[in-house]
């Protein structure tokens, strides 16, 4: 085990805990290629029956997850509508056009994580030799941290019906969306023809995220993943993991926000420090600048790890299962030993 450290820097960094360890290592397993591995059918079954689909996928990452759902809904020479901040446009290596030279169409996202309904309309384009042809609308939610509102939800994906679009949800973290609004994930889902969701992050599981859509698309996607690379064989160890997150991780997701709140409550009370936003697990945290880089610092010296911008002025403070309301206050108290106040 690593040194304990109190690491803020993503919930990613979840390990998986005793029990868990125990139901992977009690795990039946197959040939997931040959389609024999059941614990693996039972994840994406679970999990498209939680999203209302028809069918899953599991996959190593989110980002195949995502690249998979763009290459299964485009064709080479299509296009994707996607947030300029969106995981699948910036944080994905360019995978889209790159592998299944799909053009991506990035729109600028809204203070509130939204995409201007008037913007997606305007880059929606005719059927025109000199275009490319619109295929997908792709949102996030939640998108760093936020909560698409639901309202607008229903307008974006009938806009992109309206001009024959597919539509994604990169919903990396839907569980966290659906915990915060308190609604059945299955609400967040349906107006989507594909969800792809990480039990990676949140949920505590070491590796994997399942797309579910349906049967027709995910049928393209399994032969997708296969020719990336991403098909697996015991994946039953790793699907033992993902159904006991989803037993037992789900509703704690409600700890972390309340965690959450608290650290942004608590790093408010610094006037050298402002709070950008926080929802759901996230903190955004601007450091005035004449302070930015040694608070960086001291946060590192005393084992507290954030992400944050190479001069220390933005932060990103996000909470999970492995960090909990006493790491918090413990990580409270050391800023506020940085500002001299305990
Ligand atoms: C983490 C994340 C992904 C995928 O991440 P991987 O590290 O590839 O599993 C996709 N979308 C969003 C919004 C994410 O936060």
């Amino acid at each position: 085990m690593n040194a304990v450290v109190n690491d803020f820097r993503s919930d990613t960094v979840t390990r998986p805990s005793a029990q868990m360890r125990q139901v992977m290592s009690a795990a039946e397993v197959g040939d997931d290629v040959y389609g024999e591995d059941l614990l693996t059918a039972q994840l994406e079954s679970e999990l498209a029956a939680r999203m209302g689909k028809e069918a899953g996928l599991f996959v190593p990452s989110g980002t195949q997850s995502n690249l998979l759902a763009l290459m299964s809904h485009c064709a080479r020479g299509d296009e994707y509508i996607a947030g300029q901040d969106a995981h699948c446009y910036q944080f994905e290596a360019g995978g889209g056009a790159v592998l299944g030279s799909i053009q991506p169409q990035p729109v600028p996202n809204q203070p509130d994580g939204t995409l201007a309904i008037a913007d997606i309309e305007a880059v929606i384009k005719v059927d025109d030799i000199h275009f490319a042809r619109s295929k997908l609308l792709a949102l996030e939610n939640t998108i760093g941290g936020r909560v698409l509102p639901e309202g607008y939800v229903q307008k974006a994906v009938a806009v992109a019906r309206d001009h024959g679009l597919c539509t994604h949800l990169d919903g990396a973290r839907i569980f966290n969306a659906a915990v915060a609004q308190g609604v059945a994930v299955r609400q967040l889902a349906e107006p989507f023809d594909s969800v792809s969701v990480c039990l990676s992050k949140g949920l505590g599981a070491p590796i994997g995220s399942v797309l579910v859509g349906s049967e027709a698309l995910i049928g393209k996607a399994r032969r997708l993943r296969k020719m990336v690379g991403g098909g697996m064989r015991q994946t039953g160890i790793l699907a033992a993991a993902g159904l006991y997150a989803l037993e037992h991780n789900v509703d704690r997701l409600a700890e972390d926000h309340a965690n959450a709140a608290a650290l942004a409550a608590g790093l408010a009370k610094f006037d050298a420090l402002t709070i950008v936003m926080a929802e759901t697990n996230m903190v955004w945290v601007e450091a005035n600048p004449s302070i930015a880089k040694d608070f960086a610092k001291f946060l590192r010296d005393h084992k507290i790890l954030v992400h944050g911008r190479y001069d220390g002025g933005r932060q990103r403070w996000v909470t999970h299962l492995d960090v909990d309301a006493a790491a918090v206050e413990q990580a409270l108290h050391v800023v506020g030993q940085f500002f001299n106040y305990a």
